[in-house]
């Protein structure tokens, strides 16, 4: 067994590298142990919040042109606008805009760049681990493990670490799937600095702009109800064809003009309501190991990455051989995420459900509320973007100086 005193991440996903990024900023050793060779992006489309934004610049990020900065509207499929996503412009002038659409490679990429090659192992994956009070011991497939004062576990939805630390949480089938792509042939008609999420009466079908390597692109997806046990389309690029035909010509020639190698499906799924409890001893969670989320939210991530950032900050000060130091700090951790997070999976769950699941008799009526009153425009519009940008603020400057006021 080695033996130092490195923090342990498991997982290279945004929470993972996040985490190490943040810990190493505030002179932690940290290494992320992964159980591929290389981190492997889950998929190519991404949509990132100003709150990630703001922690990917303070781990040392290099978030210039990290992506094409959108303003954001719902619209029903004929283009009637149902809410308009309200960003403060002192927000966008600081962040780079409200949405920023970019492919997830390039987020990688960046994030990489950021870390030394030696922070990570790859071909490590974690079987188990032992709390022993003044460190973990953490065991890997191959037989093989470390001793480490902290064990971060960032590895996603079917969380190893996870299922040691508090048990299994079941699957939740949203019966739900996303089709997604992009394309850097953009037709006239479409503006690259506009997110636009469209909903007919069963499906929703948007696009966002994106940047990648000082291109502008477009990305598009639908969603749609499906049963998980049912098989996937047979071409995901036909089938996104037909989809398209009930929305604007906009999103019909981004779909024809993507190169259906770079469609990709995801059935949604999530763990249901996040636990409460995200860290016990010197193991905690982070990501979608603790609050996997629908892109109902197209959050996930960015949670994910205000994840690593907190987690830095709590653990600045905090001397690693003090387990009641450590305890402490994680609870600080998990006192700072644990509602937000909460109330982002149910938000993207619920939106997920009255788009998709509400009873055919019942979607004239709201389709007519979503057209015709404010409800739209409070939930999407106002008051989930003001949730979210209220991060800010929580983040205080840097990972060195928290704001004062901690929920
Ligand atoms: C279609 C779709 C669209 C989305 N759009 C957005 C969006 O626009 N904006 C947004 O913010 N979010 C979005 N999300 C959500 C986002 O992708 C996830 O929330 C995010 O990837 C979670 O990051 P993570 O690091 O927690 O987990 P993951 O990305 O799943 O990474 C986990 C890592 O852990 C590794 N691992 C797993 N088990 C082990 C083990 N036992 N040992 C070692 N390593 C292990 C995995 O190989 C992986 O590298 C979207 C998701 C989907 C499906």
């Amino acid at each position: 067994m080695s033996t130092d005193e490195t923090i342990a991440v498991i997982g290279s996903g945004p929470a993972g590298l996040a985490a190490a990024l943040a810990l190493r900023a505030v002179g932690k050793p940290v290494k992320i142990y992964e159980r591929y060779a290389s981190p492997k992006p889950a998929g190519n489309i991404l949509n990132l919040w100003p709150p990630s934004i703001k922690a990917l610049e303070c781990l040392g990020v290099d978030v210039d042109d990290i992506g094409a900065p959108c303003e954001s509207t719902f619209r029903n499929h004929r283009d009637r606008l149902r809410a308009d996503v309200h960003i403060s412009e002192d927000v966008v002038r600081a962040y780079g805009g409200g949405f920023i659409g970019l492919l997830r490679p390039d987020l990688f990429t960046r994030m990489l760049a950021a870390l030394p090659d030696e922070t990570l192992v790859g071909e490590h994956e974690v079987a188990s681990f032992e709390d022993h009070g003044d460190h973990v011991e953490v065991r890997f497939i191959d037989g093989t493990s470390v001793r480490t004062p902290l064990l971060v576990g960032a590895d996603g939805i079917n969380s190893t670490v996870r299922r040691k630390l508090l048990g299994e949480a079941p699957m939740r089938e949203h019966n739900l799937h996303v089709i997604g792509g992009y394309t850097f042939d953009v037709p006239d008609g479409v503006d690259t600095r506009k997110a636009i999420i469209r909903h007919s009466r069963t499906v929703q079908g948007s696009y966002t702009g994106v940047r990648s390597d000082g291109r502008d692109g477009a990305e598009w997806w639908f969603v749609e109800a499906m049963d998980p046990a049912a098989p996937a389309p047979t071409s995901l690029h036909e089938h996104s064809i037909e989809l398209a035909k009930e929305f604007p010509a906009d999103l019909q020639q981004l779909v024809a003009r993507t190169d259906p190698a770079h469609v990709i499906r995801w059935p949604i799924r999530d763990r249901g309501v996040p636990p409460r409890e995200w860290a016990r001893g010197r193991v905690v969670l982070a990501g979608d190991a603790v609050h996997a989320t629908s892109p109902y939210a197209a959050y996930g991530a960015g949670m994910s990455i205000v994840d690593g950032y907190f987690l830095g900050q709590v653990l600045a000060t905090t001397d690693l051989s003090d387990t009641a130091a450590v305890e402490a700090a994680l609870q600080t951790y998990q006192a700072h995420r644990v509602d937000h997070c909460s109330d982002q999976v149910a938000q993207a769950y619920m939106l997920g459900r009255t788009f998709h699941h509400t009873p055919a008799i019942l979607r004239p009526i709201r389709d007519f509320m979503l057209d015709r009153t404010p409800f739209l425009q409070k939930q999407v519009g106002d008051k989930n973007p003001a949730e979210i940008n209220a991060q800010l603020g929580l983040m205080g400057r840097d990972l060195f100086h928290p704001a004062k006021a901690r929920a």
